[in-house]
Formats: C-alpha cells, sequence, structure tokens
C-alpha cells in the first residue's frame, strides 16, 4: 500500500509529492496528461518567486522536472472512483484499483461556460476559453473577452498583441481584476471597454459573427466580432462522488489550515479547496502545508 496517493498533477499536486518524497513518504500522482492543468493555459507568469517572466507551459515543465529529480511516480491514468475504508482508500482507473493510506485531491478546477445561447453550437468555431490556445487563429481579427477578473484582463492584454481589437465586456464597471492590469489594459489603443453590458447570445451558425449584449442605457447591442473569449470563473474538478465530502456554495473543498478535509485521512491541495487567494503560489504552497497535516496525523495514529 502506498502511503499517498495525489489525485493531480499541476503545481499542488507536484509540489505535495516532492514534500512526501522528501519526508520518506512513498507516492503516487495520477495524472491524466498536462492539457488538464490550468497552469499550462497561461500565457505569461510573472508572479511567481524567481521568475520575472515565464510561460505557464515552461514553469509546469519545470515543475514536472523537479517531482521526477525527486523519483515521483506518475501514473498517466484517470481516477474514476474513490472508496474510503477503515485502513485507508481505494484509488480505482478504469481497470485497476489502487490503494493508500492517505488521499490528496489535487485536481484544479476548469473554466465557467456563460451559457448563452450559441455557445456550445460554436464552441471550436470562435468561441473558447484559453486565449493562449486559441488566440493564434483570431490574428488581425477582432474578439470579445468576457469578464471582469484577472483572467479577462489578462486575456485581453494577450489577445491585443495579436488581434486588431479586442472588446473587453463586463457587466459591471467595476473590476474584480487588480488594478495594475485594469490599468494596463486601459493604456492599450486596440482593447475597448464595454461595461455593463451582459452577454446574452452569440451570433452565427457555422462560425461566430457577434455577439449580443444586454446593456441598461442602450438595450440589446450587437458586437461584431470573430471570436468570443469565456472568462468568467472556474469550477473545481470532481469527476466522482466523495460520500459526506464538505464543499462550498461554489463546489470548492472546505479544508482546515493543513489541507484537510472533513473525512479522516483525506486532503485537498491547489484551487480545488476553498481559499482566499488562487494563485500558483499558493497552490505550490498547499504541498508543505498538507504533509505536514499528514506527518501530525502519523504521529497521532502511532
Ligand atoms: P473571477 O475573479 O471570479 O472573475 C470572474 C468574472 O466574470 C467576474 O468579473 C464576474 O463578474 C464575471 N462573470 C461571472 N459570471 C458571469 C456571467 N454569467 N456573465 C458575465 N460575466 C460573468 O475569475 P477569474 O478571473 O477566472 O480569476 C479566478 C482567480 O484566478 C482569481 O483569484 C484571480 O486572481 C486568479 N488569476 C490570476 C491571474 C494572474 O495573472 N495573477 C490570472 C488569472 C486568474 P462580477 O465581477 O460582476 O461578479
Amino acid at each position: 500500500m502506498t502511503d499517498i496517493i495525489i489525485i493531480g498533477g499541476g503545481p499542488a499536486g507536484l509540489s505535495t509529492a516532492i514534500y512526501a518524497k522528501r519526508a520518506g513518504l512513498s507516492v503516487m500522482v495520477f495524472d491524466k496528461g498536462a492539457a488538464d492543468c490550468q497552469l499550462t493555459k497561461a500565457t505569461e507568469v510573472e508572479n511567481y518567486l524567481g521568475f520575472p517572466s515565464i510561460s505557464g507551459l515552461e514553469l509546469q515543465e519545470k515543475f514536472s522536472q523537479h517531482a521526477k529529480a525527486h523519483n515521483v511516480q506518475i501514473v498517466k491514468k484517470a481516477v474514476v472512483s474513490v472508496e474510503k475504508n477503515d485502513w485507508g482508500f481505494k484509488v480505482c482507473t478504469k481497470k485497476e484499483v489502487f490503494e493508500s493510506k492517505y488521499l490528496v485531491l489535487a485536481m484544479g478546477r476548469s473554466h465557467k461556460h456563460l451559457g448563452i445561447e450559441g455557445e456550445d453550437r460554436l464552441s471550436g468555431a470562435g468561441v473558447s476559453y484559453c486565449a493562449t490556445c486559441d488566440g493564434f487563429f483570431f490574428k488581425n481579427k477582432t474578439v470579445c473577452v468576457i469578464g471582469g477578473g484577472d483572467s479577462a484582463l489578462t486575456q485581453a492584454i494577450y489577445l491585443s498583441g495579436l488581434c486588431e481589437k479586442v472588446f473587453l465586456v463586463h457587466r459591471r464597471d467595476t473590476f474584480r481584476a487588480s488594478n495594475y492590469l485594469v490599468e494596463r489594459a486601459k493604456s492599450i489603443n486596440n482593447i475597448e471597454f464595454v461595461l455593463n453590458a451582459s452577454p446574452t447570445k452569440i451570433i452565427g451558425d457555422t462560425h461566430v459573427l457577434g455577439i449580443e449584449l444586454a446593456t441598461q442605457r442602450e438595450g440589446n447591442i450587437v458586437l461584431t466580432c470573430d471570436g468570443v473569449f469565456g472568462a468568467i470563473g472556474e469550477t473545481p474538478n470532481i469527476k466522482f462522488e466523495i460520500d459526506g465530502l464538505n464543499k462550498n456554495e461554489s463546489g470548492h473543498i472546505i479544508t482546515d489550515k493543513y489541507c484537510r478535509t472533513n473525512i479522516n485521512g483525506l486532503y485537498a491541495v491547489g484551487d480545488i479547496r476553498e481559499r482566499e487567494v488562487y494563485q500558483v503560489i499558493t497552490a505550490v504552497a498547499d504541498g508543505a502545508l498538507a504533509i505536514e497535516g499528514i506527518l501530525a496525523d502519523q504521529s497521532i495514529n502511532l
């Protein structure tokens, strides 16, 4: 039996694995692949200590190399179910069952959908949620970015370097995004802010032709554009049921300061848990906290 199974190989999962190894614990990380990790989608990370500017993909690659240097075993399989029993956890992939004393959930979270007409139909045909992944397809074109948080502002700034024009559409006139990003976006000539406007429909049959917005001042208006980037927040990636697990309203797992959930031996690290700040550096810090918690639990268990 492995001491710790970690589900998710992003910054939080790998950091937990490295701390586990250094504490002399055996560990397995289940990770379907880099495409699932939010960090790899970040164009540029400027606030991770030691790296003034680095792409998310490159930073994640460095985390993976670090984990490999500590002989962390990474299993490229999806976990389909998890079961708690008296001695620990059963972790099942499609064909195999693995056992561990402790289980750490580190699956991160994914973008929310706008939930408006045309979104699903035109997904991949002009509707995207990742400027880094798809921005290239809109070179010299006009796009709309929806949202007023850091994601929307960073995506708009990134796209302004590729596209002829970027509309930043936000349903209010104040922002959740950091002031620094808002000011930076405002200073860019080809970004136009469209405020107090809520998207109601994406227009187009086979590809995006525009977006309809409900505004207080002008009623419904249409912005002509070639692409729509949804950047309205995230929802935790919990694909299997865990009986009795405490979560908040948005589905984030509630933990204590050592990342312990309400279920004995079950931990949650990184963006999947309820926290004040969702940053790479805070996700990484969870590795140290969770292992500290597990070591403390072990001495209690002895
Ligand atoms: P967020 O901070 O939750 O912002 C979501 C935005 O979308 C809000 O402005 C919200 O409007 C708007 N929104 C939500 N539902 C909507 C809907 N149905 N229609 C239209 N607008 C809608 O999410 P986020 O920007 O993804 O950021 C999440 C976390 O990641 C934050 O803690 C952020 O700091 C962090 N992050 C950091 C960086 C970085 O470079 N440092 C980059 C990306 C993300 P309201 O404001 O009206 O609610």
